[in-house]
C-alpha cells in the first residue's frame, strides 16, 4: 500500500505537466495493494508482489478503456486482458494506469497522440521520444516502477534513451502479442521499461513464453532470467562502423558511444568494427513493410465495430470514410495510404516484395555477424531528445530518429538501450546492444554488468 501511495503521489504532482498517464487506476490499485499486503503477510504472494506497473495504451486490460491514443477508439473498453496482463496479475503485480503514446504506436516523439505530447521530465520543453513516450517518462519521473510498452521499430528503446531509463525489446515471438493493438504484426513485440535490470528480468520471465492465443509465440523454454544475472568472462562485441561514423550522429552522442566502446575494450572485451552495407536500406525497408502491415491491420477500425463513429454519415460508404477520416490522425492516415500504395497491384513487386528481400539480407547479415560476436553495439538514437514541435513538420527527419533501432525489429532479435551519460544540457544519451535470437539472458547479464561498473 505504501509503495502504491508513493507512486500515486508522484503521479498527482507530476502528471499534470508531463502528460504520461491518460488514466490512473487509483482506487483499484490501492484495493489490490491491500490484498497483496495480506498475501505477503501470509506468505502466499506471487513473484511480482509490490511491483507497480503502467501499461502503454495499446495493451488490453479487461473492462478498462483502451484507445491507442486515438480518437477512433473513443469510449472503447476492452472485453479481455492481454496475455501479458493476465500473467502480471497472476504474479500479483499492480497495474496503476494507462499511458500516453503515439497514435497506434506510430511515431518517434509522442507528439502524434490525440491526447497531446508527453514532456520529457529532464526538460519539459523536449519530447519524451516515442512511441512509448508516456511509458518512458512514467519510469523516468518515478510514477511507476516498470512500464510495458510495444516496440515495432524502437518504440521502447528510443524513448528509454531520451529519458535515461532502460528499454528492453525481447526477441520477436518471445512474448505473446495477444491483446496488443496490432501495428505491424511481423515486427511488434511487447517490451519493458525500468530503472534496473533486475526488474526487467523478473517481469520478462513472468510475461514471456508460449501462449495458445498467439500462434507466433515461440515455445523455446524461458530461463529464470532474474536468478542468473551475473556476467562472467569476456565478450566479443562488434560495432557498426557506418553507425559510428554516420554524419547524422551528433558529436556528443559519438563521443559518449566511443567512450563506452573504449571502456569495454579497457575491461578486456574484444571490440571490433564491422561494415554494414545495408545501413541506408534500413529505414526504407522498415517503412515499406510496416506501413503495408499497418494498412491491413487498421482496416478493422471502420466506425462500426469499435469506438468512434462519425455523426455526419448518409450511407454505409460515408460511414466508413467519414469515421476513418475524422477518427484517425494525420500520421496514421499517411501510413495507411503509403501501405495501401506499396501493396497495390502495380507496385507490389517494386516495393513490398523488394523490401521483403532486403529484410532477408539484413537478417542474414545480422545472423552471420552474431556467429562471431556476442553483441552488436551502437547508439540508440543519432541525437538526444529534441524540442517539442521541432521535427513535426519534417517527417523524414522524424523517421531518421529510428535509424539505429529498426535493425533489431527487421532482424527479429533482442536489443536493449541503457543510459550512457548525458550531453552538456543534461539530456540523456542511450547506448544499444543487440544479441542473437533468444539470447535475452546473456543480453541482460551483460547490460547489468555494464551498469554496475559505473
Ligand atoms: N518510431 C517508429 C515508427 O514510427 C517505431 C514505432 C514503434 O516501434 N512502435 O514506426
Amino acid at each position: 500500500v505504501q509503495i502504491v501511495q508513493h507512486y500515486l503521489q508522484h503521479i498527482e504532482t507530476k502528471n499534470p505537466t508531463l502528460n504520461a498517464f491518460l488514466e490512473v487506476y487509483e482506487n483499484e490499485a490501492l484495493e489490490r495493494a491491500k490484498l497483496i499486503d495480506q498475501k505477503i503477510a501470509e506468505g502466499t504472494a506471487g513473484k511480482l508482489a509490490g511491483m507497480v506497473i503502467g501499461l502503454k495504451d495499446v495493451i488490453c486490460y479487461a473492462n478498462h478503456a483502451l484507445q491507442a491514443s486515438s480518437k477512433i477508439l473513443d469510449s472503447f473498453q476492452s472485453q479481455f486482458s492481454a496475455t501479458v496482463v493476465e500473467r502480471l496479475l497472476a504474479a500479483d503485480a499492480i497495474i496503476i494506469g494507462r499511458q500516453n503514446c503515439d497514435e497506434f504506436a506510430m511515431g518517434s516523439s509522442n507528439e502524434n497522440s490525440a491526447f497531446g505530447a508527453v514532456c520529457n521530465a529532464q526538460d519539459t520543453t523536449c519530447v519524451a521520444g516515442g512511441s512509448s513516450g508516456g511509458s518512458a517518462v512514467a519510469v523516468q519521473a518515478a510514477m511507476c516502477m516498470v512500464s510495458l510498452g510495444s516496440d515495432t521499430g524502437g518504440s521502447v528503446r528510443q524513448p528509454a534513451g531520451f529519458c535515461g531509463v532502460i528499454g528492453f525489446k525481447p526477441t520477436y515471438g518471445r512474448v505473446s502479442r495477444y491483446g496488443l493493438v496490432a501495428y505491424a504484426s511481423s515486427f511488434d513485440i511487447i517490451g519493458i521499461l525500468a530503472k534496473n535490470i533486475d526488474a526487467v528480468a523478473l517481469v520478462l520471465e513472468v510475461i514471456a513464453g508460449g501462449d495458445a492465443w498467439d500462434s507466433t509465440v515461440s515455445q523455446e523454454p524461458i530461463a529464470q532470467y532474474s536468478q542468473n544475472l551475473a556476467w562472467q568472462g569476456k565478450a566479443r562485441i562488434a560495432y557498426i562502423r557506418e553507425a559510428i561514423e554516420n554524419e547524422a550522429l551528433s558529436p556528443t552522442v559519438r563521443t559518449q558511444t566511443e567512450k563506452r566502446l573504449a571502456d569495454l575494450r579497457a575491461a578486456g572485451h574484444t571490440v571490433e568494427s564491422v561494415d554494414f552495407p545495408y545501413l541506408k536500406y534500413l529505414l526504407p525497408t522498415y517503412y515499406v513493410l510496416t506501413t503495408a502491415e499497418a494498412s491491413s491491420n487498421l482496416s478493422r477500425f471502420d466506425g462500426v465495430r469499435y469506438g468512434f463513429r462519425s455523426a455526419n454519415t448518409k450511407d454505409l460508404a460515408s460511414l466508413y470514410t467519414k469515421s476513418r477520416s475524422e477518427g484517425f490522425g494525420a500520421e496514421v492516415k499517411r501510413r495507411i495510404m503509403l501501405g495501401t500504395f506499396v501493396l497495390s497491384a502495380g507496385f507490389y513487386e517494386a516495393y513490398y516484395s523488394k523490401a521483403q528481400k532486403v529484410r532477408r539480407l539484413i537478417q542474414d547479415w545480422t545472423k552471420e555477424v552474431l556467429k562471431n560476436y556476442d553483441f552488436i553495439a551502437l547508439p540508440t538514437t543519432p541525437d538526444v531528445a529534441f524540442k517539442i514541435g521541432e521535427k513535426r513538420a519534417n517527417i523524414l527527419q522524424m523517421f531518421w530518429e529510428d535509424v539505429f533501432t529498426v535493425h533489431a525489429n527487421l532482424a527479429g532479435i533482442p536489443a536493449i538501450s541503457i543510459p550512457n551519460g548525458t550531453n552538456e544540457a543534461g539530456l540523456p544519451i542511450g547506448f544499444q546492444l543487440m544479441a542473437g535470437a533468444f539470447e535475452e539472458g546473456k543480453l541482460l547479464r551483460f547490460a547489468k554488468g555494464l551498469l554496475e561498473r559505473e
